[in-house]
């Protein structure tokens, strides 16, 4: 249901700070989609950024249901850029953490925007999706903090709500330093390279009628399960640079993998695309180099990952040496015409478990500790539902580059599907996809694979609505 500019604007303020006014309702059956494009490029800067967002000891871990902070490995940083001079600023960003969700990702995207003097539609938040990191979900954590106040013990809180205002203000100080120390850019230049046995499908054993049996997960011991083929993946590392002049300001990296070797340990690390990042970092000192994760719901390191100690420096290694080459044989395009565009989605929960199930199975004392968290997620996500308070997706075009900025653990068909679409629009579309933006949905199967169950099914908040408007959204963007 598209509806003129003005409205947008307003739909998009209201839901952003506060609830949608009376009278205004949305069909949860019929998502909608509204794209809108904002124009510039004559006098391009971009301003890298970065501060530090590793968790104190002691803090939660991927929501509360693995062991806590103990030790840090290596640190988790909060990177990106601002692009000045396309109109508003733009900012993308990619965060050390597991998910950013729901009211979360909405304020922590309005707290960048008002740093950088634009609005929240104009931020591309992300997380990597580290699992031995935070998961932040303020709407979650209150549901859990009332169970705690109310003498639940064996329970955990998902996050220190205090220290995440702090990486919050954080945030606000690194992007207004670095503004005052933005760079011309004359060129974006973009590239990509193949990366050899990182990358393999979590969704590979299956029934004949197409049902998942077993997931091969980010480590897999189980010899059968890692003998499978690869499976659908997309195998390529997607490099897109700003350069002023021959010199290289910023560095953006995309590729589609869960990226843990191993977890669960109470040791904070980077793990392997960070390792990677930092490795690129550490040989380039003077180019920022971000790394996003792309669509990797289905796609983890299991057929090449044991889970050994060993495991996390070869996967590094393989990851660096696919950026590397995406990174080796750049085309260049100038700046005229760089656009920012965007696509709201409204979400639509699953209709089952319900709200007042969620809160039965939260509140009742026999249920796991663990398990009210997930389930506090999951019920933050129906509050949100309810509220219709829409999904952004975002697009950076520049010549026959786009970037796309998509959430939760979407499936990699969707920038498989993506690059396909734009490359039907135009012959050389080049097509770097972000994912784990607004974690709020979790899993974002695709429509045809719900039926096929499987863990990643169990646990997509959403319902299958949201994978169809998430289809046409990607759509209007880059059509
Ligand atoms: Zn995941």
């Amino acid at each position: 249901m598209p509806f003129a500019a003005g409205s947008r604007r307003e739909l998009l303020r209201q839901s952003l700070f506060g609830p949608l006014a009376a009278g205004i309702t949305w069909s949860l059956q019929t998502p909608a989609v509204c794209p809108k494009d904002e124009t510039g490029g004559g006098n391009l800067h971009v301003a890298p950024f970065s501060f530090d967002v590793t968790p104190p000891i002691g803090h939660p871990c991927c929501g509360g249901w693995i062991k806590p902070v103990e030790v840090v490995d290596d640190s988790l940083e909060a990177k990106g850029i601002v692009i000045l001079g396309a109109g508003k600023p733009i900012i993308l960003c990619a965060v050390d953490w597991t998910g950013v969700l729901n009211s979360t990702h909405v304020s922590w995207r309005s707290a960048m925007a008002e740093a950088a003097g634009t609005t929240p539609d104009r931020v591309a938040l992300h997380c990597v999706h580290q699992h031995n990191a935070p998961f932040a979900c303020l709407d979650a954590e209150a549901i859990i903090a009332k169970e705690i106040a109310k003498g639940r013990d064996k329970i955990s809180h998902i996050l220190d709500v205090d220290w995440f205002k702090k990486c919050v203000n954080q945030s606000r100080d690194a992007i207004a330093k670095a503004i005052g120390r933005a760079q011309p850019v004359t060129q974006i230049g973009w590239g990509e390279g193949k990366v050899e046995r990182v990358a393999s499908n979590r969704r590979v054993s299956r029934d004949k009628s197409g049902k998942v049996l077993a997931m091969r997960g980010s480590a897999c011991k189980d010899p059968k399960l890692r003998e499978l083929p690869e499976g659908l993946i997309d195998p390529f590392a997607r490099t897109i640079a700003f350069f002023n002049g021959e010199k290289k300001v910023a560095s953006c990296h995309f590729y589609a993998v869960h990226p843990m070797s191993f977890y669960a340990d109470g040791r904070v690390t980077s793990d392997f695309a960070g390792l990677a990042r930092k490795a690129l970092q550490a040989r380039e000192p003077e180019c920022a180099h971000i790394y996003f994760t792309g669509c990797a719901g289905n796609i983890a390191a299991g057929k090449y990952n044991d889970g050994s100690k060993a495991s996390r420096a070869d996967l590094t290694q393989r990851l660096l040496e696919g950026i590397i080459a995406s990174e080796s044989i750049m085309e260049r395009t100038d700046t005229k015409g760089i656009a920012w565009n965007t696509a709201q989605i409204v979400p639509s929960a699953r209709l089952q478990p319900a709200m007042p199930t969620l809160w039965g199975l939260i509140e009742n004392r026999t249920n796991p500790a663990t398990n009210a968290n997930r389930l506090a997620l999951e019920l933050a996500f129906h509050q949100r539902a309810q509220k219709q308070i829409p999904i952004v997706l975002g697009s950076l075009k520049v010549g026959p580059v786009r970037t796309l900025h998509l959430p939760a653990e979407s499936f990699v068909e969707y920038q498989l599907n993506a690059t396909k679409f734009a490359q039907s629009k135009q012959n050389d579309g080049f097509v770097a996809t972000a994912a784990y933006g607004d974690g709020g949905p979790w899993y974002i199967p695709t429509p045809a694979e719900f039926p096929n169950g499987g863990y990643e099914v169990s646990v997509a908040f959403g319902a299958p609505s949201l994978a169809e408007s998430l289809s046409r959204g990607i759509e209007s963007l880059l059509g």
